[in-house]
């Protein structure tokens, strides 16, 4: 028999197909949605619309299948970090964050990575596999499941494990899913979706995602980046720039730029002018994120004054930055999982912010 399909890995069109393979009406496509993302159906005999041998039938080829929450772990601050067992046992991390009003959850796209970073904790296992767009939309709904922040959330962020463009179609399907009309209509401006710079693929992004594009720079001169990380060597940062500036981005839409500080390494105030010279021309909004130290590297954090004087120089230059403090460290959320601290910007920078 062939593999059930899990319909959370499915856009309305492929939904519809699915139906219509089964002799089925396609219209049956979003009812099934409807069931499956406003109503919470997590079994085909809730969908009592459908006939009982339609059902059945559902069972037969389909399943709302969820992973398995088989860890939990709450920081001091409310953030929430959940293992995730997924159906060959691999497991991946969520990780949520309250913040107010905002509610936002960090998504893993990739057990492991391939990427090589030498500051980031998931390198050091490397690759394993893809996540499946099945796999990344539904790391939302066990979150929610699971109480989640028993609320709906509002923000997304592709900041958990892996690479989100080097799983380029699990990343945007799950994005069409997140964000549309029938899946869970989370607005496009609240999902994020951070690369260390994979530049042949973010060339390949649809129009619509662009806003959401971040990119981890992370260094001012190709010399330390090499060092730290190691995708540089494909893609220089003057390839990274020129990208951004030639992408067709929405007009007052702005890309993120993240820098991790890594003390003494890439926080200088050379690096600084660098920065603000690399990103001149760039519509793009700076987030600073002192480097969260972990057993399996050696970089010191920066010197929290450091960071101030960076982030200083950054807004003197009317340049939006942002210094973002890892949450849950005391439960070693420490990879993207980050909030925002303080929220600055300087005086003439342009006014959309992400909210
Ligand atoms: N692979 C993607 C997304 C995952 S990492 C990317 O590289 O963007 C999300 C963010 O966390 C990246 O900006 C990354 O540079 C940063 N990061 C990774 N490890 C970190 C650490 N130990 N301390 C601070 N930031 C870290």
């Amino acid at each position: 028999m062939s593999e059930k399909v899990n319909l959370y890995g499915l856009e309305l069109p492929a939904m519809e197909e699915f139906f219509l393979s089964l002799g089925e009406k396609k219209y049956r496509a979003g009812q099934c949605a409807v069931r499956m993302y406003r109503k919470g159906a997590l079994d085909f005999e809730e969908m009592t619309e459908f006939s009982a041998k339609l059902r059945a039938l559902l069972a037969e080829r389909a399943t709302l299948w969820l992973p398995k929450v088989i860890d939990r772990q709450q920081s001091h601050d409310g953030t929430v970090k959940l293992l995730l067992e997924l159906a060959d046992g691999e497991r991946v991390e969520t990780v949520l964050i309250p913040d107010g009003e905002r509610h936002t959850q960090c998504l893993s796209t990739q057990v492991g990575c391939a990427m090589g970073c030498r500051f980031c904790r998931t390198a050091t296992a490397g690759l394993t596999r893809n996540l499946t767009p099945a796999e990344i939309v539904t790391q939302v709904i066990a979150a929610q499941l699971e109480g989640g922040f028993g609320k709906r959330v509002t923000n997304i962020v592709f900041m958990g494990m892996g690479e989100p463009l080097h799983n380029f179609e699990g990343t945007v399907k799950a994005f069409n899913i997140l964000s549309s009309d029938y899946g869970l209509t989370i607005a496009k401006r609240r999902i994020t979706v951070s690369t260390c710079g994979l530049a042949a693929k973010m060339r390949e992004l649809p129009v619509e995602m662009l806003p959401s594009l971040a990119l981890s720079l992370n260094a001012t001169t190709d010399e330390v980046r090499m060092r730290i990380m190691p995708v540089t060597r494909a893609h220089p940062i003057a390839e990274l720039i020129e990208t951004l500036k030639a992408l067709p981005l929405p007009s007052r839409a702005r890309y993120t730029i993240e820098y991790v500080l890594l003390g003494g390494l890439n926080d200088t105030m050379e690096d600084a002018a660098r920065l603000v010279r690399l990103l001149s021309g760039v519509p793009s909004k700076i987030n600073l994120i002192p480097y969260n130290p972990h057993g399996d590297s050696d970089f010191a954090a920066p010197d929290p004054e450091q960071v101030e004087r960076f982030k200083r120089y950054l807004l003197d230059k009317n340049f939006v930055a942002v210094t973002r403090k890892s949450k849950g460290d005391d439960i070693l959320a420490a990879c993207g999982q980050l909030k925002a601290e303080n929220e600055e910007r300087g005086s003439l920078a342009p006014l959309e912010e992400k909210d």
